[in-house]
């Protein structure tokens, strides 16, 4: 690597879309804490269909975006047209100045509590993982396998969703079942967004003027997905996601915590297979299958208009979210900061104003008024007298995925 090589290209791969960032990590222009400045971003969607569509945007010369509409065939052709609009800005895979790819990989397991630069032992191990993640690491493994294919010379890190997480107790990580069964299936509570946490506490830290090691904070990473996690000094020891994405809060598609035994019933007495109960849990619970949509910006507005069954949706999303609340208050103890994220954290107020409501005895409380702020920019919203903080922080899995492969590959 030469020494000005400062450049990471991130890439999340989906099983039919390719997103990615190409960011400057030591660029003195920075408008950044971190010092990393963002030079292009896009995505690549419908791979393998006839409608792919990338659309890229050159952040770094203040470019306009570019949209290609036409066939992409995989997911290779689809890092070749990626590299082609890099080139295009000057910004190609083969410069010099890139120091590293980095990727998102959902499922690291037990074995991955760290990124990790990539090489056929590791690739061999996240395959391994595809029992337990079989929606989303076959497709991160496909991303890896072409970036290497297209620089092979190029350090390739490994950031797993999974990793933040592994600092769970046993207690917390363990689901109560047979012992022997658990382990031969490697069933436990794994987690995800770990990127999103690991970040978002960290800047919450960084909110209150604190180190990450002087304070606790329930994260609250609300998006399409959604899920809660207590931080005791910057060190996950609880989450609501487990095995899957499946457990925990109320999702936009997902059900979250749920008695296992609805899934025998529905095989048993409405004769639906696994698959079929798996996608309705997956696909058509959560906010969609309460009330037909699982934006909250439409939920919302349908609220307004006093309709019902959207006001019951909302209700319900709201009580697991108080649930966690007060579950990971009493989990950490002692509480300094909760902060929403995310796409709903960072956006629905009515929703961070109804999570906390009712929650002053255990010191946490909004102010209205801070509330409505609308704010690209990490910010309280708890007033002065609260005991924790309340604070909305803007997420960024892109940029602490650059962060954390520059800084492995610099180290
Ligand atoms: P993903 O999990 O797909 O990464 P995001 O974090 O982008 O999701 O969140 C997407 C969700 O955020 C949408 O489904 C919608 O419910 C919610 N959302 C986005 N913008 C707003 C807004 N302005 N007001 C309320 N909710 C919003």
């Amino acid at each position: 690597m030469t020494a000005n090589a400062t450049r990471v290209l991130v890439l999340n791969s989906g099983s039919s879309s390719l997103k990615y960032q190409l960011l400057d990590m030591g660029d003195a222009r920075s408008d950044h804490d971190s010092g990393a400045r963002r030079l292009a971003v896009g995505l690549v969607e419908r791979i393998g269909e006839a409608t792919s569509r990338l659309a890229h945007t050159p952040l770094g010369t203040g470019g306009a975006t570019r949209e290609t509409a036409g066939p992409i065939a995989d997911h290779q052709a689809a890092l070749k047209a990626v590299a082609e609009e890099l080139a295009a800005d000057g910004l190609g895979l083969d410069s010099p100045e890139l120091a590293a790819i980095g990727h998102r990989v959902v499922h690291g397991g037990l074995k991955f509590t760290v990124p990790t630069v990539i090489d056929e032992a590791v690739l061999k191990e996240i395959e391994r993982l595809v029992p337990v993640a079989p929606l989303h690491n076959p497709a991160n493994i496909i991303g890896i396998r072409t970036a290497r294919a297209l620089r092979p010379d190029l350090p390739q890190v490994a950031v797993f969703d999974t990793a933040f997480h592994t600092t769970m107790p046993e207690s917390a990580a363990r689901y109560a079942i047979d012992v022997a069964t658990a382990d031969a299936h490697r069933i436990r509570r794994y987690g995800f967004h770990g990127t999103s946490h690991a970040y978002v506490s960290r800047r919450t830290a960084q909110l209150l003027g604190k180190a990450p090691e002087e304070v606790n904070v329930i994260v609250l990473h609300l998006g399409n997905g959604a899920s809660a996690s207590a931080v005791r000094g910057g060190r996950c020891v609880d989450t609501s996601m487990g095995l899957t994405p499946l457990e925990g809060l109320v999702m936009g598609t997902r059900s979250g915590d749920i008695d296992a035994a609805v899934t025998f019933h529905l095989k048993r007495v409405a004769g639906m297979s696994a698959d079929e109960i798996d996608e309705l849990l997956n696909k058509k619970s959560g906010l969609i299958g309460l009330c037909g949509d699982n934006d909250m910006r439409e939920i919302r507005r349908r609220i307004d208009e006093g309709d019902e069954r959207a006001a019951l949706a909302f209700d319900i999303y709201v009580h697991r979210l108080k649930k966690y609340i007060g579950a990971y208050t009493a989990v950490l103890g002692k509480v300094d900061a909760v902060a929403f994220t995310a796409g709903v954290g960072e956006n629905a107020a009515p929703v961070r104003a109804a999570a906390i409501a009712g929650l002053e005895e255990l010191g946490m409380a909004v102010d209205a008024s801070l509330n409505a702020v609308r704010s690209d920019e990490p910010r309280l919203i708890s007033p002065e007298y609260a005991r924790v903080a309340v604070a909305v922080v803007p997420t960024d899995e892109e940029l602490e995925i650059a962060q954390q492969t520059y800084a492995l590959v610099t180290a």
